[in-house]
């Protein structure tokens, strides 16, 4: 399913300058382009054939053309592109009667607009002034610009817009256009999922989550920014309210938060990418009913709310990749033994799940994850043997435990998980 969306951009008076440069640069671009398009023959391919040619000249063209360095790769690429789309629209018109002519150069009034394609674009809800959002914008004249956007309904997550058009009206009003695509997979049916392709999480203490397949996945570490932020709040307070100096700081107050955002966000979404590839379900505690029900929430409380975004982000990510992701109820998954179900009280210390009743023995966020994850089997319908999974050897020992670093996730992505313990048990 495809659409697009429009939303008003608020740039500042320097930024539409920049705006405007980009997209003069592009025009220019688009009619040497053209230029270049009608000195191939005919004979040399079709239309799309011949376009490419021209958008293989572009590097080339940097060397003499420098300002073309300052304009994204996929801006430059698409205009180029546009010549094939304004062929093939002229041929339509002249198939249905009109005199039309040839293609035309565009005079700067005409041009107004230019696409990011894929890249080189990010949305973020929050971040603009007056509860607005902001649009950044990539190599607009060589920089990056942060662009405010007032999203009127609920945004799309960036990674579904394959386009981004910037586009100026005709009173001088500035949009952008995104185009979403999505394409959902359909999920897997639940009875032919296989057992070892599903998973459960636990919230972690030490962790930032530890899984069924005991993997403890660590927290990110921001303590450098976390300083970063504190100098930088420090000489906020030393400048005079309101000064262009103050101004100055708040900005860059304003920008490392901003930075660490972006770091959240992106570890989160790479997490949530790599589990809802490597499996075909995953579960998690339904947090919403979870507070009321265990003892031990203080310790976890400072984490929850970057839990629930996860939890968001998860949920994403697997209506994208095809992955069911099922909440389940969260009461006594910490307390209850995942091989007898007798529970024991757990103040936060204790590190280890160590049954007084059947003695099995295993790290208490695994034990909360196996609990989690066997509610997820019998909730979603997954099929197995008559006995626990536990029983039937399919569960992990406490011996297989993996440690991964979050800076592992953020630099490999996917690839952490790809090899889940489970199947290295197999073969070896
Ligand atoms: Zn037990």
């Amino acid at each position: 399913m495809d659409y697009a969306l429009k939303y008003r951009l608020f740039p500042t008076e320097v930024q539409r300058e920049q705006l405007d440069w980009v997209r003069d640069t592009v025009r220019q671009l688009y009619n040497h382009a053209l230029h270049q398009f009608n000195r191939i023959p005919e004979s040399a391919g079709t239309v799309k054939q011949r376009v490419r040619k021209v958008r293989g000249e572009i590097p080339e063209l940097k060397d003499w053309w420098t300002d073309l360095n300052d304009v994204y790769s996929t801006v430059l690429q698409q205009a180029v592109e546009q010549i094939a789309t304004n062929v093939e629209n002229l041929g339509k018109l002249k198939r249905a009667g009109y005199d039309v002519g040839s293609l035309n150069w565009k005079a700067p009034e005409e041009y107004r607009s230019f696409t990011y394609r894929q890249r080189g674009f990010e949305l973020d809800e929050k971040s603009g002034p007056n509860g607005r959002g902001t649009l950044t914008l990539k190599k607009v004249n060589g920089e990056t610009l942060d662009v405010p956007i007032r999203l009127h309904r609920p945004s799309p997550d960036d990674t579904d817009v394959k386009h981004a058009t910037v586009k100026k009206d005709k009173t001088g009003a500035w949009y952008a256009c995104l185009n979403i695509e999505r394409d959902a997979p359909e999920k897997p049916n639940p009875g032919d999922i296989d057992v070892e392709d599903t998973v459960g999480i636990d919230l972690g203490i030490l962790s930032f989550v530890h899984d069924s397949d005991n993997r403890a996945i660590g927290r990110l570490d921001l303590s450098d920014d976390r300083e970063r932020l504190e100098r930088e709040q420090r000489n906020l307070s030393r400048k005079e309210h309101g000064s262009s100096n103050w101004e100055k700081q708040r900005l860059v107050v304003a920008e490392v938060q901003k930075e660490m955002r972006n770091k959240r966000r992106d570890f989160k979404h790479k997490l949530a990418y790599a589990y809802t590839t490597v499996y075909d379900a995953v579960f998690v505690e339904n947090l919403d009913v979870k507070p009321m029900l265990e003892g031990d929430r203080n310790g976890r409380n400072i984490h929850e709310v970057g839990w629930r975004d996860f939890i968001t982000i998860l949920k994403h990510h697997g209506r994208k990749h095809g992955c069911h992701v099922v909440e389940v109820d969260p009461a006594d998954t910490t307390k209850a033994c995942n091989r007898c179900g007798v529970k024991t009280k757990k103040p936060l210390w204790v590190r280890e799940h160590s049954c007084p009743s059947c003695g099995y023995t295993t790290d208490r966020d695994h034990n909360a994850a196996l609990n989690v994850w066997e509610r997820g089997l019998s909730k979603l319908g997954v099929v197995h043997s008559e006995s626990t999974p536990a029983e039937t050897g399919t569960a992990v020992d406490a011996d297989d435990f993996r440690e991964v670093s979050a800076s592992a996730v953020v630099e490999t992505g996917s690839p952490c998980l790809k090899e889940p313990p489970k199947a290295a048990n197999r073969q070896g």
